[in-house]
Parts: structure tokens; C-alpha cells; sequence
């Protein structure tokens, strides 16, 4: 049976990996929760760049790598691609579609931080839905603004921000209730796809109001590349 790596820290990884045998590995960068109630093995930590994970790739006798990290870690993804074709196995990836703006959405696409500071300057109350990153740049927040961080990572609040510690997926509801309740003006987000975090797009377009939103990254081409968990799945069971 080919033995699979799984390379992960999203849900849909998640969903993946409860589906693996024994021997295969679910890969997890560190950051987040670890799992252990996984049918399969987990190993924590970067390999060391592309080469690293080429001889990880040999030493373990992984026979399939599949790409399932989230759409904006670049760099790990480009070295999945890399890492399987030095080690002359196939590579798989997850590649979640993007949101779409709909009929009445105001996005305000951007490239970098720098670019991102720029499109909110008219803004008074934004809702950061990046990850960690604003919480590097609290020190840096404009006069007339009031930032509300919602991540993962716990941070004290200052005078002029809060941090909202928060785990997905988020449902309508919720976050009617919490845009009613700080009345963000602006809502800044990556183009993440899938459900668990789209709801804050449709209060966005109830309230009408802005959405700057950072691009994609590009990704180099899998050999094999699926929209959605099921189909790549039922290829697996099917190719196991
Ligand atoms: P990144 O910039 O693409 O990767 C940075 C380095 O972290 C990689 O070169 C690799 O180190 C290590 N790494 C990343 N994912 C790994 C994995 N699954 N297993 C082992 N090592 C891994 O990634 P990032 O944007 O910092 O994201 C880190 C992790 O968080 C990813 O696994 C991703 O799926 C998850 N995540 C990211 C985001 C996001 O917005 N970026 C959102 C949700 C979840 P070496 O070069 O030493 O191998």
C-alpha cells in the first residue's frame, strides 16, 4: 500500500487525515493544535526546506504526497511540488476555490501589507480576519482608527485595538450579532474559499460595506490537483 504524506494545519487536512491508515504521516508546521486522536501518524515541524523534505520523502518510503495546507502558505507548497518531483513521487494537492465577489460586494483587492494600510485609511473601525499578522502591526495603528484582530493567537488588548480570540467556522448568526454589535466599517480578509469563514462575507454585503482583500498567493501545478475533499478522497480509495 503507498504510503501517503499528508501535508496539513487546515480542516479540511483534518478531514483527510481521518480518513489515512496507520502508516501514513499527517505533517502539521507547529503552530496550532495537534491532534491525537488520528488513525494515522503525526509528525510537527518543518523539514528543513525542499531538500529536507526529499530525503524525509526516501528515508520514509512515502510513496504520495498530498498538499492539503491552506492556500496562502506558499511557500511549503511550492516545496510539496519540489520535494516530490526530487524524490520522483507524485504530489496531490487541495486546491480550495476562491471566493467570488457577488452582485453588491465592494472588494478592494491588495498585494501586501503595505498596499492593505493604504485601502483603509478611510476607514474607522476594521475587522481584521488575516491570522496573526495585524498583531505585529499594533503599534502602528492610525490616530482615527480602532482595530479589532480576530485570530487564533491570544494578545492583550491596547487602547486602540481588540483582539478577538476565535476558532472557525463561523456561522451567520454570530456574526450578524457581532458586526451589529462593534459596527466594523470595513472587514479586511484573505481570499480563503470554503464555508467555515465565508458568513462575514454575506454580513458584509447585508451591511454594505467594504471588503479589502489580500490576493492569493501563486502555487506551482500538482500532478494531481482536486476542488474538494470528497473528490480527492474517493481517489485515494480508489488508487489505494
Ligand atoms: P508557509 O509560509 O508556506 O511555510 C513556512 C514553513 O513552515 C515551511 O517552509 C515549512 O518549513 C513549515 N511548514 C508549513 N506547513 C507545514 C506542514 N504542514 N508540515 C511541516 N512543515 C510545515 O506556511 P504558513 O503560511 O506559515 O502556514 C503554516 C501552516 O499553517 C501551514 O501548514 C498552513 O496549512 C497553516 N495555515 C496557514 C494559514 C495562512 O493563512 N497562511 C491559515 C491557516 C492555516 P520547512 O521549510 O522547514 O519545511
Amino acid at each position: 500500500m503507498t504510503r501517503v504524506l499528508l501535508l496539513g494545519g487546515t480542516g479540511d487536512a483534518l478531514r483527510i487525515a481521518r480518513q489515512l491508515a496507520s502508516g501514513d504521516v499527517y505533517s502539521l508546521a507547529g503552530l496550532g493544535k495537534v491532534p491525537d486522536d488520528l488513525p494515522c501518524t503525526v509528525r510537527v515541524g518543518g523539514f528543513g526546506g525542499s531538500e529536507g523534505m526529499a530525503r524525509y520523502i526516501a528515508d520514509e518510503g512515502i510513496g504520495l504526497v498530498i498538499d492539503a495546507t491552506h492556500p496562502y502558505a506558499a511557500q511549503i507548497s511550492a516545496n510539496a511540488v519540489e520535494a516530490a518531483r526530487c524524490a520522483c513521487v507524485p504530489c496531490w494537492a487541495l486546491r480550495r476555490p476562491a471566493w467570488q465577489p457577488q452582485a453588491g460586494d465592494d472588494w478592494r483587492m491588495v498585494g501586501d501589507w503595505d498596499e492593505l494600510t493604504m485601502a483603509l485609511a478611510p476607514f474607522r473601525r476594521p475587522l481584521f480576519t488575516l491570522g496573526r499578522e495585524p498583531l505585529a502591526h499594533l503599534d502602528e495603528i492610525p490616530a482615527h482608527q480602532f482595530w479589532f484582530v480576530r485570530c487564533l493567537d491570544s494578545h492583550e488588548d491596547t487602547e486602540r485595538s481588540r483582539i478577538l480570540v476565535a476558532r472557525g467556522p463561523f456561522m451567520l448568526e454570530g456574526e450578524r450579532a457581532l458586526f451589529a454589535l462593534q459596527g466594523f466599517d470595513v472587514v479586511v480578509s484573505k481570499n480563503s474559499g470554503g464555508s467555515a469563514t465565508e458568513a462575514k462575507l454575506e454580513v458584509a454585503r447585508e451591511r454594505r460595506l467594504p471588503v479589502v482583500m489580500l490576493r492569493r498567493p501563486s502555487l506551482p501545478a500538482a500532478d494531481r490537483e482536486f476542488e474538494s475533499v470528497a473528490e480527492l478522497l474517493e481517489t485515494l480509495h480508489l488508487s489505494h
